[in-house]
């Protein structure tokens, strides 16, 4: 069937998705709430420190979702938190806010944090070409929908006050509700697993969590509340920020996998019990980036940064990639599996993606020489554009997209060399489009111009080097000069480890 065949008809329901919900580990089709509107939140980033690579997979992934949803005609509420309190050290709500111990590491006001990696986080979404979301609120933003809530649960008994702080009774939401829903979790083999942590002395059981906890003399990040100055706990933002811009109830919650447990099982329940509503239809969880098989984290010392891809400047890489070979690098596997980083597989990526973009420049170029029917060959064109659609709705499958555009990246040079393309006209711009729509709208992957990037990469390696000469020569005239002229074209030098120097291009 050709895809443009049936106007009457939205896309969405010629090519209806399918997803897997980690509620249920099936894969469901996709029934919104409102037909033609899908309200979806993922939870954004902790705004500490600089994001890595692994964060910007995940971002990556719930961005072809909202973009595949409103290419097939969804009007999508597209909510994407920044979280700037709360997240504390240990998600058992243990250790120091995040932001507030990077605001005393630093001697910086924590808002002055916020803003550092929040500038950082929206321009390494541009440089890989992830939307901005349709709302992006901030969990300092909503501190007063945070109290209420916490009031909810109180009122109703399922959350409780010790001295300041408020926790939510896990125990008492498990005699009607189910905790663990999400993750499979077992309430009675939490209770007698885990440390006992110092907080434990004010919880009731050690699996409660802190809906809004009392802020030490030393916390610096405050608000008053009915039960002291205090500040929020990381669950409840969440909860609020969604169901305030999508409703109680609403279409898709997704996230990295890691945040299933304890974050969204939390989410749920306190959701649940304090609106009577089950929050989320569709959960979604994107799987890790891995190093060696380890997940990337800034913890385990094994994460880079985009900036030091771009450059090739970290000890673990051979070289720099362009934005867009890593982008493609991280499409060529599904994203509910987890990728694993190696300079090979980006070298793989580089030429595979060179290959596409290729023939990304040839077709739009291209018209057709000749209206002439060519049964065989129609055939064959109007089924890759089919395979196309019905790749990406089933659940999402840009893997088996790209090995579709491959083949229809190999049609184009097959013409391009011929210098001849002799095809009904509606077959020929059936397929032209959706090569076109699939590779910039749908998955993202803007033309870049072939030779440009390790030229551009190598002049400012060049500089970078001869910056650090001036330096180490004590002439810091020169050095600050090199970094403001290049600053002012849009390049950023950025300190890395061990003395050595990044950059980002704004
Ligand atoms: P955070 O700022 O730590 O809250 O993380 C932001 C997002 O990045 C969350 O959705 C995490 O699940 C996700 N994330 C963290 N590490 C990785 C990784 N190695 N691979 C993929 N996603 C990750
Ligand atoms: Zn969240």
């Amino acid at each position: 069937m050709a895809i443009f065949e049936a106007d009457f008809m939205k896309l969405y329901e010629q090519y209806p998705v399918f997803l897997t919900n980690s509620l249920s580990g099936e894969k469901e089709k996709l029934e919104t709430l409102t037909p033609g509107f899908v309200g979806m939140y993922v939870c954004g980033p902790t705004v500490y420190n600089y994001v890595h690579l692994g964060n910007a997979r995940t971002f990556l992934s719930f961005d072809i979702i909202a973009r595949y949803l409103r290419f097939l005609g969804y009007k999508v509420r597209y909510v994407r938190n920044i979280t700037d309190v709360g997240h504390l050290e240990s998600d058992a709500d243990e250790g120091e806010d995040k932001i507030g111990k990077k605001a005393r590491l630093e001697q910086l006001e924590p808002m002055e944090i916020v803003k550092r990696y929040t500038e950082d986080f929206h321009t390494v979404m541009r440089q890989f070409n992830i939307l901005p979301p349709s709302i992006e609120p901030s969990a300092t933003g909503h501190i007063i929908e945070q109290i209420n809530i916490t009031k909810k649960l109180l009122e109703s008994g399922l959350a409780y006050e010790v001295n300041g702080s408020v926790y939510f009774d896990v125990k008492k939401y498990n005699q009607s509700h189910h905790y663990g829903i999400l993750s499979g979790r077992n309430i009675e083999e939490l209770m007698e697993s885990g440390r006992n942590l110092d907080s434990q002395d004010e919880k009731r059981d050690k699996v409660d969590f802190a809906l809004w906890k009392k802020a030490s003399p030393q916390h610096i990040m405050r608000w008053p509340s009915p039960w002291g100055e205090g500040f929020p706990g990381w669950h409840i933002e969440c909860t609020v920020m969604s169901t305030k811009y999508l409703g109680e109830t609403f279409d898709i919650h997704g996230g990295g996998m890691d945040l299933k447990f304890p974050h969204h099982e939390c989410e749920i329940a306190q959701a649940t019990g304090a609106n009577g509503k089950v929050p989320v239809r569709y959960w979604i969880h994107g799987n890790m980036l891995t190093v060696n098989g380890q997940k990337m984290s800034k913890s385990l010392g094994n994460s880079f940064l985009p900036s030091e891809l771009f450059s090739g400047n970290h000890p673990l890489l051979e070289k720099g990639y362009s934005p867009m070979t890593v982008r493609f690098f991280m499409l060529q596997s599904h994203y509910s599996s987890t990728l694993d980083f190696s300079n090979e597989a980006l070298n793989a990526a580089e030429k595979g993606f060179k290959k596409l973009n290729n023939a990304l420049s040839s077709v739009k170029k291209m018209t057709l020489t000749k209206d002439a029917a060519n049964i065989e060959l129609e055939k064959n064109l109007l089924d890759q554009v089919t395979r196309c659609f019905v790749n990406m709705s089933d659940d999402f499958n840009t893997a088996k997209t790209l090995a579709v555009l491959f083949e229809m990246a190999t049609q184009i040079n097959t013409w391009a060399a011929a210098k001849e393309i002799a095809l009904t006209e509606n077959v020929f711009d059936q397929f032209k489009s959706t090569y076109i729509a699939m590779m910039e709208d749908v998955l993202g992957l803007k033309e870049e111009t072939g030779g440009n990037h390790e030229l551009l990469n190598g002049t400012i390696q060049v500089l970078i080097n001869l910056r650090k000469k001036v330096r180490a020569d004590k002439n810091f005239v020169l050095s600050d000069k090199i970094r403001d002229d290049l600053k002012a074209i849009g390049i950023q030098l950025k300190d890395g480890k061990d003395g050595e120097m990044g950059y980002e291009i704004e």
